[in-house]
């Protein structure tokens, strides 16, 4: 066949977003509106900052996302699971999804390693959970999250006995851990000096680089314009911009904040 007429169909790309919000509408009697009409979606790989200042909804937004909270309107769906559908619909999606605080959630008294074991959990059978019996093959993995977050070197210190910064990266590192394919992280950085908080979000952005999808909420822009791929910003529940952190004109990020009376961090 010549090689003219050796066609090649191109290869239909339909990718399915990890997260997809629609109308999503949420009010507290008898006269806030948290959020409201808010759309957008979240492609496999992308790390997706949500900036705004207090009160404009990222914490309600991050609650409907993660079945903590009913909207009153709109769907979300995540990794392909329409959450408020049912129970089992919100439960299938939370085996595929992990939850990261701004306060770090670790077990204080285990190690790091034991720590992100916790993550295998779900994975391996309840009597190696009670006995801590795991095998070699979830510790190496294990070894293998903590060195993605830069912390292998401290796999045997106990979690109280790590920086806030540490215990965030444990707590990322968990998240891969459980094979998560979205983390949903609340203001992960919210109780961290500068320092930390840029090594949490480039253990973030290293999470994103195995493959992961990070949205993340965050106050401060220039750690968003950083690390993040891209900027939903919200403001009085209202998404006000939606567009690639490269690209996204920061004085539009100021007035967000300015008008609202509160500088941003940057
Ligand atoms: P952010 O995380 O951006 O600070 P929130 O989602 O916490 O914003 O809050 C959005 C708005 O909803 C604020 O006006 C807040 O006071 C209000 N709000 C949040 N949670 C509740 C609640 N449980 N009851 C009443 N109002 C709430």
């Amino acid at each position: 066949m010549a090689a003219t007429e050796a066609r090649i169909a191109p290869a239909s790309r339909s990718i399915e977003p990890v997260a997809r919000v629609a109308g999503l509408t949420k009010r507290y009697p008898p006269a806030v509106t948290a959020l409201d009409d808010v759309s957008f979606t979240v492609q496999p790989g992308e790390f997706v900052a949500v900036l705004g200042p207090s009160g404009a909804g990222k914490t309600t937004l991050f609650r409907c996302l993660t079945g903590l909270t009913r909207p009153d309107r709109g769907t979300v769906a995540v990794v392909g699971r329409d959450i408020w559908q049912s129970p089992r619909e919100l439960r299938s999606a939370r085996r595929q999804l992990a939850l990261i605080f701004q306060q770090f959630n670790l077990i204080r008294r285990l190690s790091a390693l034991e720590n992100v074991l916790v993550g295998r959990l779900a994975h391996v059978p309840t009597w190696r959970v009670i006995l801590r019996c795991f095998t070699r093959s979830d510790r190496q993995l294990a070894l293998g999250c903590l060195d993605t977050v830069g912390l292998v070197e401290r796999a045997g210190t106990r979690a109280d006995e790590l920086s806030g910064g540490q215990q965030q990266r444990v707590a990322i590192a968990r998240a891969l851990a459980q094979n998560a394919k979205i983390i949903l992280a609340d203001e992960p950085v919210a109780s961290l000096d500068p320092e930390s908080s840029a090594t949490v979000l480039a253990s973030l952005r290293s999470a994103v680089s195995t493959g992961v999808t990070v949205v993340a909420s965050l106050h401060q822009v220039h750690l968003a314009r950083a690390y993040a791929d891209r900027i939903v910003a919200l403001r009085d529940g209202r998404i006000v911009a939606d567009a690639a952190a490269s690209r996204l004109d920061a004085r539009t990020i100021e007035q967000i904040y300015e008008r609202n009376g509160e500088r941003s961090e940057s």
